[in-house]
C-alpha cells in the first residue's frame, strides 16, 4: 500500500513543465507546452533577447571558429578569445577594473563567498537573499547572521555586535518579491563598519538604471561603493552564465581561490559570443528597458484597479501573494487553461504562508498581451475561493 507523500498532501511537490518549442523566434514570449501555445509570463527574459537573431548569429559564427565545447577549464586550455573579450566588455559595462566569468550565478555565489570568507569571518545577509548566497555562506563555514528583509538597522545591530571582518551580502532586486535592496544605506553601513558590500544583481542588470547598469546605477552609487558585484547572464541578457566584477585584486584572488571557477569546464565560447551580442543590445537599445518599465506601470495600474494583491515592486517581477499553496496552484492551473503560463511559487522557496503567482514582465510582451493577462487574472481571482 502506498503511503501518501507529505509534499503532495501539502501541495508542495515540485514538478516541471516541458517547453516543446518557441514556435516563432520573433516572439520569445510565446511558448508551446503540451501542444498548446501559451504566453509566458514567468520567464526572466526581461528584454526579450533570448531568441534575438544577433545572439543566434554570434553563437553560430563563434562555432565556426572555436567549435562547441571549450574543452577544458579556464586555467587549463579552456579560456578562449570570446571569454576574454566578454570579461573586458562586462567590466567596462559595470565600470569595474575587471570581471570574471562563471558558469552560472549559483556557482559564482558559492565560489565568491567560499573564497572570500572563512569560519572566522562574518557574513551579514538579508533574510530573503537567493538560495545560492545562503549556500555560499554555508560552504564558506562563515558565521552567518541574517537580518529581517530590507532592514538596514537590523544589519547595523549585527555588525555592531560582531566586530571583525564582515561581508554584507544582498540581492539587488529580490528574486521572488521584485523589490530593490536599500543599497545606498547598506553601502554607508559598510563604510561605517569597515565591511565589504556584495550585491547579487541577477535581476537588476540590464533592467534597472538609465544604461542598464542595474541596482547600483539606479541608486546613483559609485562603483567602489559595491566592491563585489555579481551579475547573471541567463536573465535580462537572454544567454547563460554569470560574472563577478570588482577591482583587479578581487578578481586575482578569485582566480586563485574560487573552487567553482577553478575546477569546472569553461562555458562554450559560443555562449560568450552570444552574450557579447546581447550586451551590445542592452547598451544600444534602451527602448527595451523603457518598454518594460511602461509594462510594469500598466500592469500595476490595471492590477490595482482589479483589486489584485500587488506587492511593492517597481521591477518586472510582480508577485501576487495569495497565501496558501493550494490556492496559488489552482490560480496557476486556471491561468494556464486560459493560455497564460505563470508559475505558482510555494514554500520553501518563499516563506510559509506566502505562496504566490510570480508574474514577470518582458519587453517582448505587447501592451495587448499585458491587458489580456490582467483580464485573465481578474476573472481567475474572482472565480477562486478566498484564502
Ligand atoms: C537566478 C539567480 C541566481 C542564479 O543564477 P543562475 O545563473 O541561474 O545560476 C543567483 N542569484 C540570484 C539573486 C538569482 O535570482
Amino acid at each position: 500500500m502506498e503511503r501518501p507523500d507529505p509534499d503532495d498532501a501539502r501541495h508542495l511537490r515540485r514538478t516541471r513543465r516541458t517547453v516543446e518549442a518557441t514556435p516563432d523566434l520573433e516572439h520569445p514570449e510565446r511558448v508551446r507546452v503540451d501542444g498548446r501555445e501559451l504566453l509566458n509570463f514567468c520567464s526572466n527574459d526581461y528584454l526579450g533577447l533570448r531568441t534575438h537573431p544577433a545572439l543566434l548569429e554570434a553563437a553560430h559564427e563563434s562555432m565556426q571558429q572555436h567549435g562547441f565545447g571549450a574543452g577544458a577549464a579556464h586555467l587549463v586550455s579552456g579560456h578562449c578569445l570570446e571569454h576574454q573579450a566578454l570579461e573586458l566588455e562586462l567590466a567596462a559595462f559595470v565600470h569595474r577594473e575587471r570581471a570574471l566569468l562563471f558558469s552560472s550565478g549559483y556557482m559564482a555565489n558559492l565560489g565568491v563567498l567560499s573564497a572570500l570568507s572563512s569560519r572566522h569571518d562574518l557574513i551579514v545577509a538579508d533574510r530573503l537573499n537567493h538560495a545560492s548566497l545562503l549556500d555560499g555562506a554555508r560552504l564558506a563555514g562563515a558565521r552567518l547572521r541574517r537580518y529581517p528583509h530590507g532592514d538596514t538597522a537590523g544589519a547595523a545591530r549585527i555588525l555592531a555586535a560582531h566586530p571583525g571582518t564582515a561581508l554584507i551580502v544582498t540581492d539587488g532586486v529580490f528574486s521572488m518579491d521584485g523589490d530593490v535592496a536599500p543599497v545606498r544605506e547598506l553601502a554607508a553601513l559598510a563604510t561605517q563598519h569597515g565591511a565589504r558590500l556584495m550585491v547579487d544583481d541577477a535581476h537588476g542588470l540590464g533592467v534597472l538604471g538609465a544604461t542598464g547598469g542595474g541596482t547600483v546605477e539606479q541608486a546613483g552609487l559609485a562603483p567602489q561603493a559595491v566592491p563585489i558585484l555579481i551579475g547573471t547572464l541567463g536573465k535580462a541578457l537572454g544567454s547563460f552564465g554569470a560574472f563577478v566584477a570588482g577591482d583587479a585584486e578581487l578578481i586575482e584572488t578569485l582566480i586563485q581561490r574560487a573552487r567553482t571557477y577553478i575546477y569546472t569546464t569553461a562555458l562554450p565560447p559560443a555562449i560568450a559570443a552570444a552574450t557579447r551580442a546581447a550586451l551590445r543590445l542592452v547598451q544600444h537599445e534602451p527602448w527595451r528597458r523603457e518598454r518594460l518599465q511602461a509594462h510594469v506601470q500598466r500592469f500595476r495600474a490595471g492590477a490595482a484597479a482589479l483589486g489584485l494583491p500587488l506587492s511593492p515592486s517597481m521591477s518586472p517581477i510582480q508577485p501576487l501573494i495569495v497565501g496558501a499553496s493550494i490556492r496559488a496552484l489552482a490560480l496557476s492551473e486556471s491561468l494556464i487553461g486560459h493560455g497564460f503560463l505563470i508559475s505558482a511559487i510555494r514554500p520553501p522557496t518563499v516563506p510559509q504562508g506566502s505562496a504566490r503567482l510570480r508574474v514577470t514582465l518582458s519587453a517582448a510582451h505587447s501592451e495587448a498581451q499585458v491587458d489580456a493577462l490582467l483580464e485573465a487574472l481578474g476573472s481567475a481571482f474572482a472565480r477562486a475561493t478566498p484564502a
